[in-house]
Formats: structure tokens, C-alpha cells, sequence
């Protein structure tokens, strides 16, 4: 316990909360301080564990009634001498993996890899054994499968114990053998006198043992290099930079040690009109001169489908209007983003015969009091020269 709290006041809900009301408070406040969306961020790592320490109480009708009668100080009992540790004391693991379970798609999300839990905890690994390392996979992908979500199949090269020989090296119907440099231990004493140093055995390269028949699947080595093919579920809202860890398929485990897990990042692809700011969507829409200038309808583009925008007459250029609840919705599902759509008067390329008299008769019947800006410009351009006259005049 770093600080002392309120726990009622750290989850934002009345002393006579619901069980429902705290959890519900919880997941949002854990969702919000969660270090993953706070990279590096120590305060948000602090109160992340303040809430935790709150709901590990108030989830608990022991714990929550030791507190309502006896407040903070009550709590030293019920947490080890060290205060409360959340990776000993939080008992609600479940809850927090729920959470992010919605956001990464089964396994136990980034929960687990923060926090080291809920792997599983094994029996004692193997004497020799060792974990195979976490790879980290970059995808780049099209803004239409980040909005929509996608499952994509990949393909990643790791390195695993050879299903022939289960990782031993030693052929079929053979095994490994003692190593007779080093009857075994792995380690050889050389020099001499005073000077004597242990060193691993150069034979059997500190392993104790040798294969004299190689197996031929991995000629000895025991590990295989294979292409793992993996179906990827890319969540709704994911953005650059985000990460979706996929469970125990990074590198194989050596001699029985646990696989390693994978990492996929994510890199969005720019995309043709819409670019994307938080989970705001944006775009440029081209609209005629006339349409701006007489009013109308622009047809734009939104997540789904056309919606008809409606201009006043006299819109000017890089207005921009905003489509609440039209943009993105959040990859950890705390709600959509908007559109937000700007004007871009484009002027006509090309004009036919008809157009171009159109509009030179709409020139000739133009008065200046159409053009606001125009003349505001032409009033301060005058009062510019007639400064510059008053000024040479007076020398
Ligand atoms: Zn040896
Ligand atoms: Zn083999």
C-alpha cells in the first residue's frame, strides 16, 4: 500500500455501491490507467494499481466490510507486511483478462505478459530446459481491415525440437550417450598447480552428453527450423503501434521449456481520403463552386455507406463539418470517433463551350458585394498606398 486511500473515492462510487456498480467502475478506470495504453507512463502505473488495490477490497464482502468498519488501517491485516502486491494479493485476475480478452482476442491479452501471471503455473520444467523467446511480427495493413477488423494468415518461421528425435539429436532406436571426456558433467579442469580453472567440456560443449547416431530429420541438432502458419484475428479499431500477443507461438521451448509467444504490431497503411487522428476519421471533400456557392447536397463517405451532407448557399472553402459517431470505433471498445469531413472548392479543370458563357455572363452581371473577402482585401490594399503617399508627402 503506497499511499493511503479511499477506496470508495480511487473507483468513483458511493460508500453503498452495488457489486455490479464497483466491478463496472472498476473495468473502466483499469482500462484507462492499463500501463499498455500508457507506455512509460509512471503516474498512470500508479494509479492503475491503486484501483486494483480498491477492487481487490471492495470485490471482497470480508475484505469490503473489515474496511467499511475499520478503514484503511483495517487493511494491513488482510495484505502481507509489505502492504498490498499486486501480483501476490489481486485475486481478481479474471476480471482485468476479461477485459482484455475483448480487445486481443482470446489468450490472455497484454494482462499477462505485464504482469507474468496467468500463464499457468507449471510443475518444475525439465532439468536442461529452456523457454523459447518471444518474436515480434510486423503487419502492415489497410485502413479498411484496422476499421473493420480482419483475419489475416501468417506465416512465421521459428525454430522447435525435433518431432523425430523429441529433441534429443540421437536417431531412432538410439540415445544420447555420456560423454566420455567429461564422464558426464559437462565441465573439464585444465591448467595446473595453483592454476587449475573449470571450463564446459569443448567435446560435448557443457551438454554431458553426445550423439554418436544422428538423427536425420535435424542431423543431430535436435531443433528444426518450420513455418508456422497462424490465422490472425485483427480486432475492430486496432491503430498504429498496436500490439495483439498471440500465446506460445514464438520460439520453441528447448528440452521441454515452454514456448516462446508472438507479437504482432500493427502499422496502418495510409489510405487514399481518409487519414485517421485518434479514432476521428478525416477527409477532404471536393465540392463545385456552384454547389458551395448556391447550396446543395455532397454525397461523403463514411463507415457506413454514402450520407448525404447538406451545404448552405455560400459555404465557403475548407469549411468543415463533423458526423459524430461516423469515425472509428476504439480498438479497447470505450466507444466510435467521428468524421470529420472539410470542403475543398475544387475549380473546374476543363469547361465546355456552354459552361465558359455561363460563366462569363456571370461574370459581367458580379458585383463586389458578393465578395466579402475581396473587398475587405481592396479596402486595406487602398489604405496601404494611401499610407505610403501620406508618409513620401510629409518628407
Ligand atoms: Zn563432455
Ligand atoms: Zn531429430
Amino acid at each position: 500500500m503506497a499511499d493511503k486511500q479511499d477506496y470508495y473515492e480511487t473507483l468513483g462510487v458511493k460508500r453503498e455501491a452495488t457489486p455490479d456498480e464497483i466491478k463496472k467502475a472498476y473495468r473502466k478506470m483499469a482500462m484507462k490507467y492499463h500501463p499498455d495504453h500508457n507506455q512509460g507512463n509512471k503516474e498512470s502505473e500508479e494509479k492503475f494499481k491503486q484501483v486494483s488495490e480498491a477492487y481487490e477490497v471492495l470485490s471482497d464482502d470480508k475484505k469490503r466490510s473489515i474496511y467499511d468498519k475499520y478503514g484503511f488501517e483495517g487493511m494491513k491485516s488482510q495484505f502481507g507486511p509489505g502492504g498490498f502486491d499486486f501480483n501476490r494479493d489481486f485475486t481478481h485476475a479474471e476480471d482485468l483478462s476479461d477485459i482484455f480478452n475483448n480487445l486481443f482476442g482470446g489468450g490472455g491479452g497484454i494482462f499477462e505478459t505485464l504482469f507474468g501471471g496467468g500463464r499457468g503455473r507449471r510443475s518444475s520444467p525439465p532439468p536442461g530446459a529452456q523457454d523459447g523467446q518471444d518474436l515480434r511480427y510486423d503487419m502492415e495493413i489497410d485502413l479498411e481491415e484496422a476499421i473493420f477488423g480482419a483475419s489475416k494468415e501468417i506465416s512465421i518461421p521459428t525454430t522447435h525440437d525435433c518431432k523425430t528425435c523429441k529433441g534429443s539429436g540421437a536417431a531412432e532406436g538410439t540415445k544420447r550417450e555420456t560423454c566420455k571426456q567429461c564422464n558426464g558433467s559437462g565441465t573439464v579442469v585444465s591448467g595446473g598447480g595453483f592454476f587449475m580453472m573449470q571450463q564446459p567440456c569443448p567435446v560435448c560443449r557443457g551438454e554431458g552428453s553426445v550423439v554418436r547416431t544422428p538423427c536425420k530429420s535435424c542431423a543431430g541438432s535436435g531443433r528444426v527450423k518450420e513455418k508456422t502458419r497462424i490465422l490472425l484475428r485483427i480486432p475492430k479499431g486496432v491503430d498504429t503501434g498496436l500490439r495483439v500477443r498471440v500465446a506460445g507461438r514464438g520460439e520453441g521451448g528447448l528440452r521441454g521449456g515452454r514456448d516462446g509467444d508472438l507479437y504482432v504490431v500493427f502499422h496502418v497503411r495510409q489510405h487514399g481520403i481518409f487519414e485517421r487522428n485518434g479514432d476521428d476519421l478525416e477527409c477532404v471533400v471536393p465540392v463545385a463552386p456552384d454547389v458551395a456557392a448556391l447550396g446543395g447536397e455532397v454525397e461523403v463517405p463514411t463507415v457506413d455507406g454514402f450520407a448525404k451532407l447538406k451545404l448552405a448557399p455560400g459555404t465557403p472553402n475548407g469549411k468543415s463539418f463533423r458526423l459524430r459517431g461516423k469515425g472509428c470505433q476504439s480498438a479497447n471498445g470505450t466507444g466510435t470517433g467521428d468524421l470529420v469531413v472539410r470542403i475543398s472548392i475544387e475549380v473546374p479543370a476543363r469547361m465546355n463551350a456552354r459552361q465558359k458563357k455561363a460563366l462569363e455572363e456571370f461574370a459581367a452581371a458580379s458585383e463586389m458585394s458578393s465578395y466579402p473577402e475581396a473587398r475587405k482585401f481592396r479596402d486595406r490594399a487602398d489604405a496601404f498606398l494611401a499610407k505610403r503617399d501620406s508618409l513620401k508627402s510629409a518628407k
